[in-house]
């Protein structure tokens, strides 16, 4: 199993390293594991004058898996457009087909207050926003700024779904459920747009070739309201690109810690990129401060959905409770009573654990 490491820029290096610490020990436990390193973004800029060179390129498309730090700095906003570091990162997802978007929002019982929701609303929060990527109101055609019959100038985009588009994604939502609660809820607003009607008479379809899934429906205004009244009546959300947009970072922000939180996005066949889900932090870059923990979740993520080895995620995210049921903290959750740890601090420590 191929696994492409991607530093990127800022913290990116420092996270990544401590994710490879726990893939070296995976690896040296007996996993097939061949790890490989390349540049993205504003690091990639400095060595090739390109954020996703060819030579990225070809790794990225011979590996199974791909492991990336974050990229952006703002030494690299006043480059051309197409040269920025967060252009790299649209290209490879573009690439490589990454239609799906999987994230969780996972709220440990030890950080409950890190919520800025009632600890009795959150804690043990656990749940997961697939959300699709690259079809949508963001992409469909006609779009623009025009002027219409009257003189008037209007702008006008296009909520777009072709049936596959839908099938495709309640795959890998399904899929996610059927290892997990069991639970789907599919998310749209059928009452008034035609595109999730239809999203929605595709999802009920479906039902029926995954019996063991419980699939309900929820109009995205009343999610909305749900994920803060009540987060934890969901298990697995399905949604299209702009609806899982809003909901995904509002589900994150539930658990309070950015720091904490992995993602995916996957292709047709399962192979994915995994990152954690905040960016490449410029302000704590090289400190030694950053949380690799939400990087090293990605990995769980990367042996659960593409690597099909539940046991081995379960073993790390296990890892990572044991870390903070001892009371282990970097900088961004600490709290009176713990211990303050540094980023390579914590990545030892999570290895220790496993
Ligand atoms: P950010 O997520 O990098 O940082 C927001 C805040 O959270 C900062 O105060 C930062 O110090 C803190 N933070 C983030 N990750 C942390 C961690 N692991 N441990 C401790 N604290 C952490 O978002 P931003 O400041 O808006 O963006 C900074 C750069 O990152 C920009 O160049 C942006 O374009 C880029 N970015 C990249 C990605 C990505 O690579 N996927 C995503 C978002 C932003």
């Amino acid at each position: 199993m191929k696994v492409l490491i991607l530093p990127g820029d800022g913290i990116g290096p420092e996270i990544v390293a401590q994710a490879r610490k726990v893939l070296e020990v995976l690896k040296n436990d007996g996993l097939d594991l061949e790890l490989q390193e390349a540049p993205l973004g504003g690091a990639a800029y400095d060595q090739y004058g390109s954020p996703y060179p060819e030579f990225t390129q070809n790794l990225a498309r011979e590996a199974d898996a791909i492991l990336l730090g974050a990229v952006g700095g703002p030494q690299y906003d006043t480059l051309d457009r197409p040269l920025r570091p967060e252009r790299g990162l649209l290209a490879i997802r573009k690439d490589l087909g990454l239609f799906a978007n999987l994230r969780p929002a996972i709220l440990y019982p030890e950080l409950a207050n890190a919520s800025t929701l009632k600890p009795e609303v959150v804690s043990g929060l656990d749940i997961l926003i697939v959300r699709e990527l690259t079809g949508d109101i963001y992409f469909g055609q006609p779009r623009g700024i025009r002027v219409n019959e009257a003189g008037e100038r209007e702008g006008f985009n296009t909520m777009l779904y072709a049936e596959s588009e839908i099938r495709r994604i309640g795959h890998v939502a399904f899929q996610a459920a059927q290892k997990r609660g069991k639970k789907l809820c599919s998310v749209d607003k059928a009452n008034v747009l035609e595109t999730t009607e239809f999203w929605k008479e595709i999802m009920t379809d479906m039902a029926k070739e995954y019996p063991d899934v419980e699939l309900s429906h929820m109009l995205v205004d009343n999610a909305a309201m749900q994920l803060v009244k009540a987060p934890k009546q969901f298990d697995v959300v399905v949604t299209g690109n702009i609806f899982g947009d809003i909901l995904s970072d509002e589900a994150s922000m539930l658990t309070g810690s950015i720091g904490m939180l992995p993602s995916a996005s996957l292709d047709v066949n399962n192979k994915g990129l995994y990152e954690p889900s905040h960016g490449s932090a410029p302000d704590i870059a090289g400190k030694d401060i950053a949380n690799p923990l939400a990087t090293i979740l990605s990995v769980a993520m990367m042996l659960r959905y593409t690597f099909n080895n539940e046991a081995a995620a379960q073993r790390v995210e296990n890892a990572v409770k044991k870390v903070l049921a001892q009371g282990l903290r970097t900088a961004d959750i600490f709290e009176a009573g713990t211990t303050k740890v540094g980023c390579s601090a914590m990545g030892d420590a999570v290895v220790a654990a496993l």
